[in-house]
């Protein structure tokens, strides 16, 4: 089924107009959906946000390869078996590698040249993870082309009474002088 005449559509791509829906020109109809869902986020990823909103860094630990892994898992890939102990890890970390991006969440282009900040994010290895163990998150406080591989950052959070359990508790990380 073909919704809008092609010599209408001209070989662009374009948003319906309110005049195209209310003539009749393009097919609509009225529908409600039933979106009640639920989400369980799992004992470990569960924990490590309840700590998030706590302003603390969670990890979990295999005591076979002792690694501490970040973001925590009740389970290790590399053993094969569930994984052991809780442990706190620090706010703080090294870059991993970064990408300094021109587009925004929504892959729109960002008015760099009117003055916008580029989005940084980065894998962040955190202190006391073990290495290679890194979360992604934003990078800021910085000129984006002074970020390099290898710089050591901190975790900026939200006070804690804006804080809802959610990696966005910390706003981004910012270079450690
Ligand atoms: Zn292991």
């Amino acid at each position: 089924m073909e919704l809008i005449p092609k010599e209408k559509v001209d070989g662009t791509v374009r948003g319906l107009k309110r005049k195209e829906l209310d003539s009749g020109e393009v097919l609509v109809f009225d529908w409600e959906p039933k979106l009640a869902y639920a989400w369980d986020d799992g004992p470990a990823i569960a924990r490590y946000l309840a700590e998030l909103k706590n302003g603390r860094i969670i990890a979990k630990k295999c005591n076979k390869c002792h690694r501490v892994m970040i973001p925590p898992r009740m389970f290790c890939e590399l053993c094969w078996r569930p994984s052991d102990d809780w442990v706190f890890v620090e706010d703080t970390g090294t870059i991993n590698t970064f990408v300094i991006s021109n587009v925004d969440w929504k892959a729109g282009r960002l008015d760099i040249e009117g003055g916008v900040r580029p989005f940084t994010p980065a894998v962040i290895e955190i202190d006391g993870a073990s290495r290679g163990m890194g979360i992604l998150h934003l990078i800021d406080d910085v000129d984006p082309q002074k970020i390099e591989i290898g710089m050591r950052v901190k975790a900026v959070w939200k006070p804690p009474e804006e804080r809802e359990g959610s990696i966005t508790d910390i706003r981004y990380f910012k270079p450690v002088e």
